[in-house]
């Protein structure tokens, strides 16, 4: 237990106010990426926030939209990082909001409103941490970084560039990551790695142009191609059949093994969510949750082409195209894994299919054996009275690996989301409590890092 746990908690009840004030500035500028509105305002807001607390800051411009960034504390003590990020998703439907998305209301308990959740409520916990630090300690105890960027919703095109540029800015001794949260039970999650991925289109083209169907007796048929092609990429389990497509997989540690096997005592309601009677391989227990941090897999986006109308059309199309999916896992290279794909389609008679990656990121794992993740731990641990929850991995993917690979810093989640928190979608909220702990459990992994 932390000395300063109740200190802290009661400083933040004092604060509350004051930083509700701030989080209803932040939620009310619409900075939604993928429509480019709102970014210039959203980013001197943030910066705004940091420069009132003596952090010097600088909005440093990418080939996309700019990073916050803040550097501020004690310049000789351990160097937290905060990686956060001020855009947001649309709002779209408007009609299935039951308030205005661009402002805080409070209701039943909770804040709603863009980005309480998806994560400027995360940016606001951990100005909050830092102001309750602040007061309890007297001092900053520790050295602050903050890197906000811009882009996140959608896919952080810039900022693997933007992190190779500026990585000795931003050197530190641990790094919070952008979302966190509680499960289904309030138990909290401390999330340690996320899969990368690889996104690629497959084109298919037969004759030069469509022609009747009546000709499928003597021409071959681009859809037919790409089913083939797609099928040859696994088999019915879901293990990827692509040579050497696992040679890269790093070996789970036995620490990693224990933590799956103690996430899997937790079980899920996965089926019955997803409507499903069995999983791929019949994966349970260990097996499943083995899979959802730590296995890679490929996955068909969709796939177009020829006559999908009503009725029918008797048409033998030209064209056809697939959008697939590969999540990657430490130390898959996304590059190396679309030539794979390429070999593998060449030497299955399918050299006619054009591959073209869309994008690719890679993915990234903290070490559970790295001391930052037992301050985490612990700091979880105190704020919420209950043992967190460790993932190896997300099953989802982040930007990690300029994080893991360039800046070499360990990082986790801990955050104010929960189950019903709506993410990218109408009524997003956030739960007060949730909100509360998750601003303590920071301050906590500063005094934690202050030892
Ligand atoms: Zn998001």
């Amino acid at each position: 237990m932390n000395e300063h746990t109740e200190a802290l908690r009661a400083a933040l009840a004092r604060l509350r106010s004051k930083h509700l004030e701030e989080f209803r500035r932040l939620v009310e500028v619409p900075s939604v990426s993928t429509e480019g509105r709102g970014i210039d305002e959203a980013a001197k807001t943030v910066a705004g926030l940091l420069a009132e607390r003596g952090f010097s800051t600088e909005i440093r411009p990418t080939a996309g939209n700019p990073v916050v960034c803040a550097w501020g504390g004690n310049a000789d003590g351990p160097t937290l990082l905060f990686y956060e990020h001020y855009d947001v998703q649309p709002v779209e439907p408007l009609e299935e909001w039951t308030t205005e998305p661009f402002a805080i209301t409070e209701r039943d308990g909770k804040y709603f409103g863009r980005g309480t959740a998806d994560t400027k409520g995360h940016i606001m916990c951990r100005i909050a941490a830092i102001d309750a630090v602040r007061e309890v300690f007297g001092k900053d105890p520790i050295r602050y970084v903050f890197m906000i960027e811009g882009e996140e919703e959608v896919g952080s095109p810039n900022l693997e560039s933007f992190i190779h540029t500026h990585a000795r800015d931003f050197g530190a001794d641990g790094c919070l990551w952008e979302f966190g949260g509680v499960d289904e039970e309030g138990r909290p999650s401390v999330t340690l790695g996320l899969k990368g991925i690889a996104s690629v289109e497959l084109r298919a083209q037969v004759p030069s142009r469509d022609v009747h169907s009546s000709f499928g007796a003597v021409i071959d048929n681009p859809l037919y191609r790409l089913a083939a092609a797609i099928a040859s990429l696994r088999d019915d389990e879901g293990r990827v059949t692509i040579d050497g497509f696992y040679d890269d997989v790093r070996p789970l540690t036995e620490r990693e093994i224990q933590a799956i096997e103690d996430e899997s005592r937790r079980g899920n309601n996965l089926k019955a969510e997803y409507g499903l009677d069995r999983f791929l391989g019949d994966a349970s227990g260990f097996e499943l949750n083995r899979r959802l941090n730590a296995e890679p897999c490929v996955n068909v986006n969709g796939i177009h082409g020829g006559w999908g109308g009503p009725g029918t059309k008797t048409v033998l199309p030209s064209k056809g195209i697939a959008k697939l999916d590969f999540r990657l896992v430490p130390d898959q290279d996304p590059v190396k894994i679309v030539d794979a794909l390429r070999a593998h389609l060449s030497n299955r008679g399918f050299a006619d299919i054009e591959v073209v990656m869309l994008a690719g990121e890679g993915p990234g794992r903290t070490s559970l054996d790295d001391p930052f993740v037992e301050i985490v731990k612990q700091a979880a641990r105190d704020a919420y009275e209950m043992e967190p929850t460790i993932h190896v991995s997300s099953a989802g993917t982040g930007p990690a690996a300029p994080f893991a690979d360039v800046l070499r810093v360990p990082f986790a989640t801990l955050g104010c989301a929960y189950p019903g928190s709506r993410g990218h979608a109408p009524d997003e909220n956030i739960r007060i409590p949730d909100f509360e702990n998750a601003k303590l459990s920071t301050a906590l992994v500063i005094a934690g890092m202050a030892r």
